[in-house]
């Protein structure tokens, strides 16, 4: 009897407990989706309403078989090291109107002297310096830099003269060669001539995408960026040379492909070099010659 009693007793505790855990309201899932990443679980993972993953001490989750997920945070993609160089940008010049070299930029004419360049046939760059300007002197053919560089950004002013005469690729011709490969320097104002080897053109090879020349008389400047050509065993372009130009502040030439030295008649054979001299053209032609100003390369 006493027995029957004390089970029936359990019985009812049973039911009473069971009831008021039957009576509570049902756990709010957590917010967001489950997974440990911020915001919930990443997209496409599957979610399982209302079952919760138990944080670990880490701040983690506990998956199913035991191993710790932890949890992404801001921090963890925020990175201190390799900090980038300080650079101290040139400073504005009010009497040329324009912008001078960053502090880590090689000079190649700062409008005092030729120092940096040499005569392509021998010897000393025969060009003229007179006023902070450098001058194309024609009869003295080519100059090019002393040294070589690979990749790199190089910024130059020039000027046709007021007045010029002749046409098309007779009037203000000149270029910037890297090695062999001939950034297109020209009169562009006015002045129509094949749209390959107009101002702005990888000469031979690729139009530029604008033509925002100044008229004669006023400087102008080119902002140029280029990676240097990789080879394979057999000497063949692995990735081929590539140029971006700004010219007078509009992208002409956006990450443009060379694909081979600047040649004036026939295909652009390949140039097996990855470093080059720079050149400026002394061209041909019968026009009153053109000037440059504030020459400097940064290497990169
Ligand atoms: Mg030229």
């Amino acid at each position: 009897m006493k027995k029957n009693i004390l089970l029936a007793v359990s019985a009812a505790l049973i039911m009473i407990f069971s009831g008021s855990l039957m009576a509570q309201p049902p756990q709010t899932p957590p917010q967001g989706r489950p997974g440990g990443f911020p915001g919930g679980a990443p997209q496409g993972a599957p979610q399982q309403q209302g079952v919760r993953t138990p944080p670990s001490r880490l701040g983690g989750t506990q998956q199913p078989n035991g191993q710790e997920a932890p949890r992404m945070t801001a921090e963890m993609t925020e990175f201190y090291d390799p900090e980038p160089p300080v650079v101290t940008p040139g400073s504005f010049d009010a009497k040329n109107q324009n912008w001078g070299a960053p502090s880590d930029a090689i000079i190649l004419f700062d409008g005092t002297n030729l120092d940096e360049w040499e005569s392509v046939r021998g010897g000393e760059a025969g060009w003229d310096v007179a006023n902070g300007v450098l001058t194309v002197n024609k009869r003295a053919g080519d100059i090019r830099t002393k040294r070589e560089f690979g990749d790199f950004q190089m910024h130059f002013e020039w000027c046709v003269p007021e007045g010029i005469q002749g046409s098309g690729q007779s009037r203000g011709n000149s270029g910037l060669k890297i090695g062999g490969y001939e950034i297109q320097v020209l009169d562009g104002y006015n002045n129509p001539t094949y749209v390959n080897g107009m101002v702005g053109s990888v000469y031979k090879q690729t139009i530029p995408l604008a033509n925002p020349s100044r008229p004669n008389g006023e400087w102008q400047y080119y902002d140029l960026i280029f990676t240097a050509p990789t080879f394979n065993k057999l000497g063949q372009y692995k990735t081929k040379p590539r140029v971006t130009l700004i010219y007078n502040g509009v992208l002409v030439l956006n990450d443009v492909e060379i694909i081979g030295t600047t040649s004036y008649i026939g295909i652009p054979p390949v140039d097996q070099n990855s470093t080059f001299k720079l050149l400026l053209q002394a061209h041909g032609d019968p026009s009153e010659p053109i000037s440059f100003r504030n020459i400097w390369i940064r290497e990169l």
